[in-house]
């Protein structure tokens, strides 16, 4: 997607280890002209899938996904990284995250994500895959089915979107980054 693309060689910055901080547009402070135009995107692309319901997690998955639920006029589930006490029939996962070094619990509750349902899962970046594993097991285990997959920003040199397609899901990029080597951004 062009404007994304643009925008991430504009303000978009490199980190060492392989990370790219885009905190001024969707990280932190963000642009909800932006926001709105790649959820109309994911609208797009995701048409005729019979989606009936978005999903992401907390906390930088939610401001893209809630977009998408708008446009699309379907309830937003986001996955919690903490367990709270009071939550019932509640789906759990572990995922690793590289960029903090640490495996999380992730939840969900099964009143929200059950069986039939047909779950796109929005989040901001994709690098390893492992959230988006992590996601695909919650819906498992709900019964439900994971339609898609639609990300702002795949880090493809990660391999996160083969071992995702590996597991027989449609996975969609806005932007996919080929490389962020010396600290360069290099765009597909
Ligand atoms: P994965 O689980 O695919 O390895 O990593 C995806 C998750 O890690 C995303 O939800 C995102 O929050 C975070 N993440 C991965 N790479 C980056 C990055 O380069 N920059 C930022 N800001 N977050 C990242």
């Amino acid at each position: 997607m062009q404007i994304l693309k643009e925008r991430i060689l504009k303000d978009g910055k490199c980190f060492p280890g392989g990370i790219l901080k885009v905190d001024s547009f969707i990280n932190h402070q963000m642009d909800p002209v932006l926001m709105e135009a790649m959820a109309e995107e994911f609208v797009k692309r995701f048409e005729g899938s019979g989606i009936n319901k978005i999903l992401t997690v907390e906390a930088s998955g939610i401001a893209p996904a809630i977009m998408v639920g708008y446009l699309m006029k379907l309830p937003v589930v986001f996955a919690k990284k903490n367990k709270p006490s009071t939550m019932e029939n509640m789906l759990v996962t572990e995922v690793f995250s590289f960029t903090k070094n640490k495996t999380y619990t992730v939840c969900a509750s099964k009143d929200y994500i059950s069986e039939g349902d047909k779950i796109l899962f929005i989040d901001d970046f994709l690098a390893n895959g492992n959230a988006g594993l992590g996601m695909i097991d919650l819906v498992k285990q709900a019964g439900a089915e994971m339609a898609g997959m639609g990300f702002l920003i795949e880090k493809e040199f990660q391999g996160g979107a083969v071992k995702l397609r590996n597991e027989g899901v449609r996975v969609e990029s806005l932007a996919v980054i080929e490389s962020l080597d010396n600290c360069t951004i290099t765009l597909k």
